[in-house]
């Protein structure tokens, strides 16, 4: 089926498999780890669509197996940054002016090819190297990043239909959409392979070249995703990808003067270091430079009295400790009404002894490791301060060892108040921290979850009364980018739930959305006109 205009094929959301057992689904996304588990992969960077080694190795090692080595990837020197830079600039010229209908081809071609013969080692990769078991990767390597390259390219055209009147007759008004003029720097993060690989793509579908650098963390798919661009036929010099020093190499890329643009997602106060140190060179840029980024969160679930105990509570556990509470959705605070605490934590207990925890390999896990040491040493700290604390109690787990890999047991805290560091401070990790407030001051803690954080970025509200609802959902328009009313405050779907927050959570220009690709372009207004005027004079002048 096609639709629009000049006939793109309609976007739909890629189908999740259910990967339950025997399925064949299963079966190829399991042997596909194990081989990965089982080899040594090598990961160069990208340079001009050569692949760059510089034998100063980094090693990769599985979050849930961390002294296992599956492989290594290469990190650069001042000289590969230049490198990037140029061979960038180099490609510009023949990137942004082919037709828009040869990038868009590239990037359906690659969403086919990850639905296809990429799917199991997207996943596998993800699984393995980030520590998500087989239904978090699956919606985000496969499903996400699919929907990403589909719905851009729809988004496109959208944009491009978007033209100014031409009135009266005797002229053409039209706006070109150009790329931007210079090169873009995406920095992505370690939690979604599918963002990793949407941070250059969104930028190259618009015309534009780019200098990518990936987390560390994330080298490994890092490598699956530049596969998939190459057999998907994106020319060499689009997209450069370099690992290393993230503050050597961004010294040197946001210190170019064709540097017009940044793609991040990360933590907040990296993007606030990278935005100050782009205002102190902004006298040597040749242009404006974009700046985009997507960051912290500090993730609420409010209820009201009138909500299900049972519905909070797996919208808590299922919002909280998916991916060990690694998405930046993830929620990590909660207000519960004092005469529905008894039932929610009943539920809350009740399912978190349910929950398994492992390695990704055994896809009855729940929930897996977190990302790296750094990442489990903050978490851990927080916990066992708040074993020691009379201001907090811990309800569930607080149990953590990182002797075989860095496995925290998911983790509900009861904050005696309501600014307890865990209320306030982003962990990343498998930790709730939850505020039981009197019922009758339900307004008030609205304003309690309006005003304790920085952030605003995903959140949830509990109620079966609209009048609630109304009341919350106005008291909280600030409070978040995505806000769910029933619903858990994960689990975003590009073309339905586009995504992204304010505040100190990011720019909000909505990841998966046209208002994103728009940030990707600087618009050039043509006015012709077809009989051109030949007497100076008005009619006023008599
Ligand atoms: P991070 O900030 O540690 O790293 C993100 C990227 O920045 C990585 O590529 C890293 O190498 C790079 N980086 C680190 N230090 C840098 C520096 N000084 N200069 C330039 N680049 C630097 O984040 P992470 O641990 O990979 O991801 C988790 C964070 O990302 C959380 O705060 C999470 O909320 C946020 N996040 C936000 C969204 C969103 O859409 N809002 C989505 C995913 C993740």
């Amino acid at each position: 089926m096609a639709r629009g205009f000049f006939n793109v094929p309609k976007a739909v959301n890629e189908p999740v498999k259910g990967y339950a057992p025997g399925s064949p689904e299963r079966a190829e996304v399991l042997a596909t780890y194990k081989e990965m588990y089982n080899g040594n992969v090598d990961v160069p960077m990208h340079i001009n669509g050569e692949e760059v080694r510089t034998g100063n190795t980094k090693n990769i090692t599985p979050p849930h197996d961390h002294q296992h080595v599956v492989g290594q990837y290469h990190t650069a020197d001042i000289a590969h940054v230049d490198a990037a830079i140029s061979t960038a600039l180099a490609a510009r010229e023949a990137w942004s002016s082919v037709s828009w209908m040869e990038r868009a081809s590239i990037f359906l071609k690659a969403a086919e090819l990850l639905a296809g013969p990429y799917r199991a080692r997207m996943n596998a990769a993800t699984m393995l190297a980030q520590s998500k078991n087989v239904y978090q990767a699956e919606i985000d390597a496969a499903c996400e990043m699919i929907d990403f390259f589909r719905f851009n390219v729809e988004y496109m055209t959208d944009i491009f239909k978007d033209q100014p009147a031409s009135a009266p007759y005797g002229i053409w008004n039209r706006v070109e959409y150009r790329p931007l003029e210079g090169f873009v720097y995406a920095i992505s993060p370690f939690n979604f392979t599918s963002i990793a690989a949407n941070l250059p793509a969104a930028a190259a579908l618009m015309g534009n070249v780019v200098v990518w650098k990936p987390s560390d963390h994330q080298a490994y798919s890092a490598q699956v995703i530049v596969d998939l661009f190459k057999e998907a036929g994106l020319p060499d010099g689009v997209i450069n990808v370099i690992y290393g020093d993230p503050v050597m190499i961004s010294d040197r890329v946001l210190a170019s003067p064709d540097f017009s643009g940044l793609h991040f997602t990360g933590s907040t106060h990296i993007f606030k270091s990278l935005w100050k140190q782009i205002g102190n060179n902004i006298h040597h840029y040749k242009t404006y430079p974009r700046i985009v980024g997507e960051t912290g969160g500090k993730d609420f679930i409010w209820a009201h009295n009138s909500s299900n105990a049972l519905q909070v509570a797996t919208a808590i556990t299922r919002g909280s400790f998916e991916y060990q509470g690694q998405k930046c959705s993830a929620s990590s605070r909660a207000y519960i009404p004092a005469s529905m605490w008894e039932d929610v934590k009943g539920h809350l207990i009740a399912q978190s002894n349910e929950i398994k925890i492992g390695s990704p390999e055994d896809p009855s896990n729940f929930v897996n490791a977190v990302i790296h040491e750094g990442s489990f040493d903050k978490i851990a700290s927080f916990i066992d301060a708040a074993k020691a604390d009379p201001d907090a109690e811990i309800i569930i787990g607080g149990g953590h060892d990182k002797s075989v890999g860095y496995f925290i047991e998911p983790t509900v805290i009861l904050a005696k108040t309501p600014t307890y560091s865990t209320m306030t401070t982003e962990l990343f990790g498998p930790v709730m921290t939850i505020f039981v407030y009197e019922d009758a001051e339900w307004e008030a803690s609205l304003q309690l979850v309006d005003q304790s954080t920085e952030y605003a970025l995903t959140g949830a509200i509990f109620s079966t009364d609209r009048y609630i609802v109304e009341k919350a959902s106005k008291a909280l328009e600030n409070a978040a980018g995505n806000f769910y009313i029933n619903d858990k405050p994960t689990g975003a779907v590009v073309g339905q739930q586009p995504f992204g927050g304010a505040r100190a959570s990011g720019t909000n220009d909505k990841a998966g959305s046209a208002q994103n690709l728009l940030r990707w372009t600087s618009v050039r207004m043509i006015k012709e006109t077809f009989v051109t005027p030949t007497d100076y004079k008005y009619p006023f002048l008599g």
